[in-house]
């Protein structure tokens, strides 16, 4: 694949440890735009203790939403980056209704449209399984049991309403998140080729 798809504003939504990271990388990868992730972005920022990072550390760590003002600026600014402009990958943003008003907004800002919202869907308990298993491979501080099904709740209370919100206007496309990694993107490359 060369050059950017037709569908190549995306955003991807699905619970935590349903494989987001994982596919974004190799999507993005294919049709060479950038893997824009607030997760990343954030631990990025507390690892180098900008003020940023030091509010969102804590509420990270707990498995909470670091706030909606934090997580738009810096969503905004990346968006705003030349190589965003043609197209780009959201993984972890919007997580809120509060958020995807403002990406609207902030697109309308930037004269784009967002073509699809991608939502890998898995089985909660399958999720905390996997979850764990990668907490003891890269040890970090919000996966631990507790602290994931804190994760969960938040995203049933707080993100899953966003499927409607996208389902609404036509641009939601649900992909099974259960298999293995080639499985799971050849589902996504079908669906985003159809
Ligand atoms: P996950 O592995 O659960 O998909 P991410 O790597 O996307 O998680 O994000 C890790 C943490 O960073 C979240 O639990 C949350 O505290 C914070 N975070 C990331 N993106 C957002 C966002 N859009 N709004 C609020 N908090 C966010």
């Amino acid at each position: 694949m060369s050059g950017v798809s037709m569908k190549s504003r995306i955003l991807l939504l699905g619970p935590p440890g349903a494989g987001k990271g994982t596919q974004a990388a190799t999507l993005t990868e294919a049709l060479d735009i950038p893997h824009i992730s607030t997760g990343d972005m954030l631990r990025a920022a507390v690892k180098a203790g900008t003020p940023v990072g030091r509010k969102a550390k804590a509420v990270m760590d707990s498995g909470e939403l670091v706030s909606d003002e934090i997580v738009i600026g810096i969503a905004e600014e990346r968006l705003s980056e030349d190589d965003a402009r043609e197209g780009f990958l959201l993984d972890g943003f919007p997580r809120t209704l509060a958020q995807a008003d403002a990406l609207d907004a902030m697109l309308g800002r930037l004269d784009v449209e967002l073509d699809c919202c991608l939502a890998i869907t898995v089985d909660n308990e399958a999720v905390v399984g996997r979850l764990l298993k990668r907490a003891e491979i890269e040890g970090r501080a919000d996966d631990n049991e507790e602290t994931i099904r804190e994760r969960m709740r938040v995203y049933d209370a707080e993100t899953a309403p966003l499927l409607e919100f996208y389902g609404n206007r036509d641009r939601l496309v649900e992909v099974d998140g259960l298999g293995t990694i080639n499985e799971v993107g050849e589902r996504i490359r079908k669906s985003l080729n159809g």
